[in-house]
């Protein structure tokens, strides 16, 4: 629904007479009517216009300059009139508006003046590049934009879960309510879908992707099958050449194709759907068959058949696609890691309120499998603190966090176990041993003292221990490897770390009233702190940045420790020089301890 009334009126007015004298004047400006902004502009929200006549690059021009109701805390447009036809320049967009600044951009809303005589520059250089050419590589750079303007209406998005790489290739394609969606292979697409959770049988298609050297020119951009067939040769492969060939010869009445190319910015798809030449349905037809004239039904030669649909005037329909590959979630084709880590398996040992919160950030990150491990079933005490919550009341955690994750994440592989670990280490070792990366936040020592000795006494995984002190007021991530220092090496003979960061005068574990439960009071936003912490070290031993025995610890800030009555420990004003603020991360390495009979039964078995 259009604007009518603009926040700041006062400050929009005082613009405004800025811009009279002189800019306005100068160009001889005359100003719109409401009706002809309407007009030119129906999806625009403009409040007030003026048109002026120039010579740019040696051709007459005619320029709108257009004020949102927010100016000047929201910048002015410029309008080419009359709007040239779409995509005959690159950023003017179907009402001849130009696209001189990126979205969100912030302007000088004290200098008016300032900012429309710098946009009304920008303007000119812009339209001096698109009369000469100069400017019409950016079709290729922001190809996703003008392939959007030239989807065929109403065409439905294609969603693609392909890798964004060559080379081209036939890959799987299953027609839902949505549009198609593509993948790898039939059992890559089934699996995804089924994830989603719909438990129904998919029926999948052949289709195709064909890769492209760069990205399409708009004149490039097909509009019958013949089209495709020519830009896959201009600009593609005898490979794209045989995926197109096959798939034609083996259509019953269109097939759907992903277009991929690699511009400046980043890898893009186009979407296309290739219908068989009309008339060659019937066999009773009178006109004959554009596919088999000349030959008996069912013996065309396939070569004369994929000739004929690929070189048909048939329209093609161009569907706009979007990605939920991981490469795009995760990392928006930047792999700062997130491709080595959708290749990594991830064991969360203990999904209590830690573990669950840890859970969440790494399949946020795009660890590609990860198994929950944890006897126990989520209680209504356990929300306040839980990843999960009420839903989840009454059922097991471990299978509860596969539940609400993996719908969100369908192309990650969610896993549990509703055990002990130390009976998954019995009956099922590989699922433990084969995995990348252990996660342990059991909160109980004597298990994580187990945990340290079954590590250590074969080749496994490395593993993360990470807990939090009293109150969520100091938490710890501990990265132990096969080698060097282990988990023991710096706890006492009762597994407890020998460093702790808070001191407090009494138990601080309450008791519930029952018998043998015991809990430790502490809030969701200080927990958050140690979760992060945890995760952030297995995401670093995942990614091989820390790769020796390491210690990373969280104190909250001093009135955390102090309003609940304790007192920074001796061990960590030492460590800190004396530093009481806390508030921060410290990492340090986990020494090794010769006194260590973990360490010394290792050795003695070698
Ligand atoms: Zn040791």
């Amino acid at each position: 629904m259009p604007r009518s009334k603009s926040i700041d009126g006062e400050q929009f007015d005082r613009a405004v007479s800025e811009l009279e004298y002189p800019i306005l004047k100068e160009l001889a400006a005359r100003p719109l009517s409401p009706v002809e902004l309407a007009a030119q502009y129906p999806k625009k929200s403009f409040r007030i216009g003026w048109q002026f006549e120039g010579e740019i690059g040696g051709r007459p021009t005619i320029l709108n300059l257009l004020l949102p109701f927010d100016f000047p805390y929201a910048p002015p447009s410029f309008g080419l009139v009359p709007a040239p036809k779409i995509l005959t320049y690159p950023h003017v967009e179907e009402d001849g508006t130009l696209c001189l600044l990126s979205a969100g951009a912030s302007v000088d809303s004290a200098q008016p003046a300032e900012v429309v005589r710098e946009l009304l520059s920008d303007a000119v250089e812009l339209l001096e590049k698109s009369y000469t050419g100069e400017n019409r590589g950016d079709f290729r750079d922001e190809f996703l934009s003008y392939w959007s303007r030239a989807s065929t209406q109403p065409a439905n998005h294609f969603l693609s879960l392909l890798r964004p790489s060559p080379p081209s290739r036939i890959v799987r394609a299953w027609p839902g309510i949505k549009g198609y969606t593509f993948a790898e292979n039939e059992e890559s697409l089934k699996g995804w879908l089924a994830n989603l959770g719909d438990k129904k049988e998919f029926q999948t298609f052949p289709a195709g992707l064909i890769w492209l050297t760069k990205p399409m020119l708009p004149e490039q951009y097909p509009n019958s099958n013949a089209d495709v067939l020519s830009v896959a040769t201009e600009l593609g492969d005898d490979v794209a050449l045989k995926v197109l060939r096959s798939l034609a010869a083996a259509a019953e009445d269109k097939f759907v194709l992903l277009i991929g190319s690699r511009a400046v910015t980043g890898a893009c798809f186009a979407g296309a759907t290739l219908n068989k030449p009309r008339g060659s349905s019937s066999p009773f037809s009178k006109q004959g068959s554009l596919l088999t004239k000349g030959f008996r039904p069912g013996s065309v030669p396939r070569e004369i058949l994929a000739s004929r649909f690929l070189n048909a005037t048939e329209p093609v329909t161009r569907h706009e696609v979007d990605r939920a590959d991981p490469a795009w979630i995760h990392g928006r084709d930047i792999d700062n890691g997130q491709i080595q880590l959708s290749a990594k398996r991830v064991v969360v040992l203990g999904c209590g309120s830690i573990g669950s919160l840890v859970a969440k950030t790494l399949a946020t990150v795009g660890v590609g499998q990860i198994t929950f491990v944890d006897p126990e079933n989520l209680v209504w005490a356990n929300i306040g603190r839980h990843f999960l919550g009420a839903e989840f009341v009454g059922g097991s955690k471990a299978k509860g966090l596969a539940k609400e994750l993996q719908p969100n994440y369908p192309h990650i592989e969610f896993d549990h176990r509703s055990a002990k670990w130390e009976m998954i280490a019995d009956t099922e070792p590989g699922v433990l041993s084969d995995a990348d990366l252990i996660v342990s936040s059991i909160g109980n020592f004597s298990s994580e003292g187990l945990l340290n000795r079954w590590q250590r006494l074969a080749v496994h995984p490395p593993v993360v221990y990470g807990w939090t002190e009293a109150f969520a007021s100091a938490g710890h991530a501990v990265a132990i490897f096969n080698v060097g220092a282990c988990f023991r090496c710096q706890t006492t003979e009762h597994g407890e770390p020998t460093l702790k960061v808070t001191e407090w005068p009494g138990p601080t574990l309450k008791q519930e009233p029952a018998c043998g439960i015991m809990f430790q009071p502490y809030g969701p936003i200080e927990l958050n702190n140690s979760a992060n912490l945890i995760a952030e070290l297995s995401v670093d031993v995942l990614l091989g940045a820390v790769n020796s025995p390491t210690e990373r610890i969280w104190a909250s800030r001093e009135s955390v420790v102090t309003s609940n009555g304790g007192a920074w420990s001796r061990g960590w004003l030492e460590l800190t020089a004396g530093d009481t603020r806390g508030g921060f991360c410290v990492e340090r390495a986990w020494g090794e301890n010769s006194e260590c009979t973990v360490c010394r039964m290792a050795i003695g078995k070698c």
